[in-house]
């Protein structure tokens, strides 16, 4: 296909929380950017889905505001109608029944007023008014980042559009690092960049997740605040069952249950109808009656890089500054909402001083 080009000062790759949050610290500095997300939508694994009559978080579930700037603008999001507390705690013990109450460890667990996707959607209609030069493009894949001349060429292949490269002062990759550095052996830059760098962003390796939604059509038996956190390192196969419904987000009971990484590593490549069965099963407890009347519809998804089970300590890693090339996401700061969002946000002001310092 015929192949366009553009020019802007940054490109961030992902339109998750990092993304977005680099973006926002980019434009702030009154920076040009362009934000590319493959998807359909933006908000990365903060996923809401409708499955028939029912919304279901599919992806992240919740998240926690610890940091004094993510309170700075949790608050006005939650202000705003896009965010609002969930609950202080889940129970963590199956067999807790609907009569006793969850945890309570004072902390508070927010959740998207609609679903988790409302808080990355409330972010970029944000940065659509900061008044900057900014566009956040979807169904837009990012296939290959190539350096050259002190700046970075990115290949954007979209859905029915033509091939395009745009040139920028320097790019944010925020995609899982086993693609970000796919990304970067695609464009044949890898040996221009540090070299001690890239051995580290080698060093991260992601657990995948079945999750799987499950449309009932009867009240759920989950106790209140509609979900249990065993955990993911739970001896079972599930890590987490929620019901939407009690959540707060749709108007038909559904339960959202996440398999834990073993059970997820070990039946990757299991018919996902199968592992829907087996999950199934595992969350009878709280299904009201039989599951083959109970549920209406179900619908399953394989997130093949979900959690990272390597964290580096770093808030993000410059695979090289001249230009800046520099990778982020919730593999850095920690593996959560929390943790992608304090990674996007550093690595999206030091890339900004870094522009306005001239190194461009
Ligand atoms: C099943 C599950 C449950 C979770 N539960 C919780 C929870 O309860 N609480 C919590 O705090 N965290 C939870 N997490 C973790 C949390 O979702 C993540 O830490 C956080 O959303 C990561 O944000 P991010 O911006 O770093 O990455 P992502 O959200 O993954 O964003 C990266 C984006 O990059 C895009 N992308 C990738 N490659 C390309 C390309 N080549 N071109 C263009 N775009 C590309 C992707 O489409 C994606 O939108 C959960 C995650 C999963 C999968």
């Amino acid at each position: 296909m015929h192949e366009r080009q553009g020019t802007v000062d940054a490109v961030v790759i992902g339109a998750g929380i990092a993304g977005l949050m680099a973006a926002s610290r980019l434009t702030a500095h009154g920076h040009s950017v362009l934000v590319l997300d493959k998807s359909r939508g933006i908000g990365g694994r903060m996923a809401t889905r409708r499955v028939g009559e029912a919304v279901c978080d599919h992806g992240a579930q919740f998240f926690t505001q610890r940091t004094h700037d993510f309170h700075g603008v949790i608050e006005p999001a939650v202000h705003d109608g896009a965010v609002a507390e969930w609950c202080r705690g889940f129970s963590r013990d199956g067999s807790i029944g609907a009569d006793r109450p969850a945890a309570d460890d004072g902390h508070p667990r927010y959740r998207g007023v609609r679903g988790m996707t409302d808080l990355p959607k409330w972010l970029a209609a944000r940065l659509a008014t900061q008044g900057h030069e900014v566009e956040v493009r979807t169904t837009a894949q990012a296939t290959s980042v190539a350096v050259g001349d002190d700046r970075v060429r990115v290949t954007i292949e979209g859905q029915n559009a033509p091939a395009e490269v745009v040139e920028a002062a320097g790019c944010v990759l925020t995609a899982p690092v086993p693609q970000a550095l796919d990304l970067l052996a695609a464009g044949g830059s890898l040996d221009q960049l540090d070299a001690h760098a890239i051995e580290r962003l080698r060093t991260v390796a992601y657990d995948p997740c079945f999750a799987v939604l499950l449309v009932l059509d009867r009240p759920s038996l989950m106790p209140e605040p509609g979900a249990i956190q065993f955990g993911s390192d739970a001896p079972g196969p599930v890590a987490w069952v929620a019901d939407n419904q009690k959540k707060g987000i749709s108007a038909v009971p559904a339960l959202t249950v996440h398999a834990t990484g073993a059970f997820s590593r070990e039946h990757f490549d299991v018919p996902p109808d199968d592992v829907a069965g087996m999950l199934i099963d595992a969350v009878r407890p709280w299904i009201d009656g039989d599951p083959r009347t109970a549920v209406v519809e179900r619908s399953v998804h394989r997130w093949k890089f979900a959690t990272p089970t390597t964290v580096l300590p770093d808030p993000f890693v410059a695979a090289s500054w001249s230009p800046p090339i520099l990778c982020c996401g919730d593999a850095f700061a920690g593996p959560r909402v929390e943790g992608a969002f304090s990674s996007g946000a550093a690595a999206g002001m030091l890339f900004a001083e870094r522009l306005a310092g001239g190194s461009r």
